[in-house]
């Protein structure tokens, strides 16, 4: 098991809670997936395909719909790329308590020349996301501790 995954697995009791404990395999183009999280607050979990694990960002106000728009999006922890298959409904008590549901779901394409893990520590991504209801690029920008901004893109 990864080390990069011991943060999800420590907040989790998998006895209780439905969600993967790891697992998934890579396919040859990197994934990605929004979740629809009802928890005590709702938001959506912005999730990319980042050396065999999933970067996740919580996003309050979803994904931008329009170009130009930003959103705010706060870095949470690692989660496994099992994880892009998941809905359900985490049980009250347990971390994240309420119902996940998947709301886009595809693969994505780097824009940038370099490696996403050189992108992702260097604060700035950019990928072409192709799910089932958008077909657009997107920039994440880190700006301050955990906070990062997602930007819908001009197609070009
Ligand atoms: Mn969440």
């Amino acid at each position: 098991m990864s080390r990069s995954l011991k943060p999800y697995q420590k907040k989790r009791d998998f006895t209780k809670s439905p969600e993967p404990k790891g697992g998934g395999k890579g396919s040859k183009e990197p994934i990605f997936v929004v979740q629809r999280h009802n928890a005590r607050t709702l938001h959506y979990d912005f999730r990319l395909e980042i050396n065999g694990v999933l970067k996740s960002w919580a996003v309050p106000k979803g994904v931008p719909k329009k170009v130009g728009e930003k959103r705010l999006a706060v870095l949470t922890e690692n989660h496994p790329l099992a994880y892009a298959n998941f809905e359900g409904r985490i049980p009250e008590g347990e971390y994240g308590a309420g119902t996940v549901k998947i709301s886009e779901k595809g693969v994505f394409e780097n824009m940038k020349s370099k490696k996403m893990s050189t992108c992702f520590r260097e604060g700035r991504i950019e990928v072409w996301l192709k799910g089932r209801k958008f077909d657009a690029p997107f920039a994440l920008v880190h700006f301050k501790e955990k906070n990062w901004l997602l930007i819908r893109l001009r197609k070009k």
